[in-house]
C-alpha cells in the first residue's frame, strides 16, 4: 500500500469515535474541484510514508484511537487493500473506508470478511453526467452496484459535493440514486486550488442549499450540509 498521507487525530471523520486517517496515494478519477492533487496526479505524488511508522504509532494510541480511516485518493486501487484493513482489525480498531465506488468488488469482499465498520462513498453525479464531473471513462454500473452494496450496509454514508455545474435537475437524480440512504450528506465545494480551473463557477447560495436539502427530505432518512 502506498501511503501519501497519515493524520493521527480525527474527532470529526468517524462519527461518535476519535480516528486516525491514512491517505493511500493514486486515484482513476480526476474530479474538477479535487484538492488533494498530490494524491491524484502521478507527477505530483509524495514520497510514500513508511507503512511501519503508521503501525507503530497505532499500537502506541491503542486505546486513545478508536478507529482507522482508508481514503485517498481511491484505497481501493491498492492491490494490498484487503490485507492492510485486516491488519488494523487486527489491532482491535474500528475501520472506516472512503471509495468513490468504482470498485464495488473491493467493498463487496471487505464487507464479506467483516473488517470494515463504517463505509463513506461520494456519489458525484447523476449517471449519465458521471464522466463529464469525474473527467475520465467510468462504469456507471458499478458507481450503481456500489450504491446499492452500500446503502445495504449496517453503518455508512452517502455524500454529494455541491459542484457547482451541476443543476437542480441533476440533483433530484442524485437523489433518486441515493433513495432510502440512512445517512447523506451535502457538501460545500471548494472552489480554490482544486484540480481543474473551477474560478469561474460560484458557489451555491445558502437559500439554494437549504432548499436543496428540503428537497433531499423526499430520499433519504437524514441529511445535513457538510461544510
Ligand atoms: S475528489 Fe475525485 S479525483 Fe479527487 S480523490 Fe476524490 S475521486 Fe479522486
Amino acid at each position: 500500500m502506498k501511503v501519501g498521507g497519515f493524520q493521527k487525530v480525527s474527532l470529526v471523520d468517524y462519527p461518535g469515535y476519535v480516528c486516525s486517517i491514512i491517505f493511500t496515494i493514486g486515484c482513476n478519477f480526476r474530479c474538477a474541484y479535487c484538492y488533494n492533487h498530490s494524491l491524484v496526479l502521478p507527477e505530483e505524488y509524495p514520497e510514500p510514508i513508511p507503512l511501519e511508522e503508521v503501525w507503530q504509532y497505532l499500537r502506541r494510541r491503542k486505546g486513545r484511537i478508536d478507529a482507522v480511516e482508508f481514503t485517498g485518493g481511491e484505497p481501493t486501487l491498492q492491490k494490498d487493500l484487503i490485507e492492510q484493513i485486516s491488519r488494523v482489525k487486527e489491532m482491535g480498531f474500528l475501520v472506516k473506508l472512503d471509495t468513490n465506488g468504482s470498485n464495488p468488488e473491493v467493498v463487496d469482499s471487505c464487507i464479506k470478511k467483516g473488517i470494515v465498520d463504517y463505509i463513506a462513498m461520494d456519489v458525484k453525479a447523476p449517471l449519465e453526467k458521471y464522466m463529464e464531473v469525474v473527467g475520465v471513462c467510468v462504469d456507471t454500473g458499478k458507481i450503481k452496484a456500489s450504491i446499492d452494496m452500500i446503502k445495504g450496509f449496517k453503518d455508512y454514508e452517502l455524500r454529494t459535493t455541491l459542484y457547482p455545474a451541476l443543476t437542480d435537475e441533476d440533483f433530484l437524480k442524485i437523489f433518486e440514486l441515493v433513495k432510502g440512504a440512512k445517512n447523506y450528506f451535502l457538501q460545500v465545494c471548494s472552489l480554490e486550488n482544486t484540480l481543474k480551473d473551477c474560478s469561474h463557477l460560484k458557489q451555491f447560495s445558502e437559500k439554494r442549499m437549504q432548499s436543496l436539502k428540503k428537497l433531499t427530505y423526499n430520499f433519504v432518512n437524514y441529511c445535513e450540509i457538510r461544510r
